[in-house]
């Protein structure tokens, strides 16, 4: 009996020790991929933890003192429950509505459209008739050097250059969405042609596809830009493609510098390149389809792809996927090619996180993104509403497009096992969820300082 209960003893304070050491391994585990991914004050964070968790376990393993097996036990029986608190897939029973506009937005109204008026114009004119109340806010913006301006703050000659470039093959890109139909039509089956769009469309370079109805809501009213301003959008196409592309990630921890443009319009390009590849394939079986590329949209494209099952519309207005959150950019297809819709995937763990992080809001530098919950007024819409005029200034001001809000953004972090892992988690848990923001802030810093442009840039 005596012996049994040495065994025993012996027994726990091996679990003791394992699970003490198998904590310092996770952690470490952290420290590297840190490493790899140069978030150096995680890299910090990850080995005094490790440290501290390592001597603690050591310490009360080897030394011994009164209630020592008490201790271990009582230890252990923490850690465990802690691990079924937060790893038990368990969501608040608030689950968040699935929103559909009850109104059509006007391209028009967005700042690209505004930041092409010329004063003196017809269309300004128009326009400051019509919106009186956005004279003063845009004048602020037009007082600025403009976004790619060689006077903004935050000018660099390459990098500029280099979005200056990309803006260019786009435009020449603008001419190829549309196309003639091949008049001899191939017969189709849903499914097959909805996986070989899929299949290739990633060998081409896209990180998501997925497809919905066309709906109402996705279109503007009225085109916003070039030669169709003022002509309302028609288009009776039955489904709409969407499509999303990474945006770098090292590349982004840098903004709102001059690189985060590079890339912005970079991937601009990369998305548009497939959509138009996309659409030229299908009007080529025989079918309509019109790609929908940067500076020539008829549809809202995070709506769209919101609907496509990508994700959700997060607090800083943008689309957030479960894997790379905001750090993608999307394109569309519009098409009458029968295709197969997927049910869609829940994402309102999306919300619930947004409502609790406020990160982006806390970063962004010109106080554009609500701290408040979402609101129901917006277009008939419970959504976050970014002041869309602040935020524009400020890249008047920069030069650049910022994305503070989404370099920070705890579900931008790398696509790799380690925050899939956390990603899964904050999918699953709503009590997770707060873990997982509390270590997010302590590991990569509640405002994390914008890194610098990468060497081959700026020496
Ligand atoms: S930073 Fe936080 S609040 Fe902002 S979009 Fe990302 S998860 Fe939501
Ligand atoms: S892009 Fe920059 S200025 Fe605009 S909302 Fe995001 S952080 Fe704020």
């Amino acid at each position: 009996m005596i012996n049994f209960f040495v065994l025993n003893q012996d027994l726990i304070s091996f679990l003791f020790l394992l699970t003490g050491v198998a904590f310092t391994g996770m952690l470490i585990y952290v420290g590297v991929i840190s490493i790899f991914e140069r978030e150096y004050r995680a890299v910090r964070v990850s080995l005094i933890l490790s440290m501290l968790i390592l001597v603690v376990f050591l310490a009360i393993y080897l030394i011994d003192f009164p209630l020592k097996e008490v201790a271990e036990i009582s230890i252990l029986v923490f850690i465990s429950l802690s691990l079924l608190i937060l790893f038990i897939p368990f969501d608040s029973k608030r689950k968040h509505s699935y929103q559909i506009p009850t109104e059509k937005h006007d391209e028009r109204n967005i700042m690209f459209s505004r930041n092409e008026l010329k004063e003196g114009t017809e269309q300004y004119n128009n326009y400051y008739t019509s919106y009186p109340n956005h004279k003063d806010l845009d004048d602020k913006f037009r007082q600025k050097p403009g976004l790619l301006s060689p006077n903004a703050s935050l000018y660099h000659p390459f990098a500029f250059a280099s979005a200056h470039a990309n803006l260019e093959v786009i435009e020449r890109l603008k001419t190829q969405v549309n196309g003639p139909v091949k008049e001899k039509r191939t017969e189709v089956e849903a499914s097959e042609i909805t996986n070989y769009l899929k299949t290739w469309s990633k060998k081409l370079g896209a990180h998501s596809f997925g497809v919905t109805k066309l709906q109402n809501y996705h279109l503007y009213s009225h085109k916003g830009r070039g030669d169709l301003y003022g002509k309302p959008v028609e288009n009776k196409q039955n489904y709409a493609i969407a499509i999303t592309v990474e945006m770098d990630h090292e590349i982004m921890q840098t903004a709102p510098k001059s690189t985060v443009i590079m890339e912005s319009t970079q991937q601009y390009l990369n998305s548009g390149t497939v959509a138009v590849q996309l659409a030229s394939f299908i009007r080529e079986l025989g079918y309509e389809a019109r790609a929908h590329i940067d500076g020539n949209y008829e549809v809202i494209c995070p709506l769209v792809a919101r609907d496509a099952g990508l994700g959700e519309i997060g607090r800083m207005g943008l689309l957030m996927t479960p894997k790379l959150g905001p750090r993608v950019r999307i394109a569309v297809i519009t098409t009458d090619i029968p295709l197969q819709i997927e049910k869609r995937k829940n994402h309102s763990s999306v919300i619930d996180f947004c409502e609790i992080c406020k990160k982006c809001a806390d970063i962004c530098p010109s106080r554009s993104i609500p701290f408040e919950k979402r609101r129901a007024e917006i277009e008939g819409v419970l959504r976050w509403k970014i002041n869309s005029e602040s935020c524009f200034t400020y890249w008047c001001t920069v030069g650049t497009d910022c994305g503070r809000c989404m370099a920070v953004c705890p579900y931008a972090h790398s696509n790799n096992t380690m925050h899939n892992f956390i990603r899964w988690g904050i999918h699953n848990s709503y009590i997770f969820r707060r873990f997982a923001l509390l270590m997010d802030d302590l590991f990569y810093g509640r405002k994390p300082k914008s890194r610098k442009l990468p060497s081959w840039i700026d020496n």
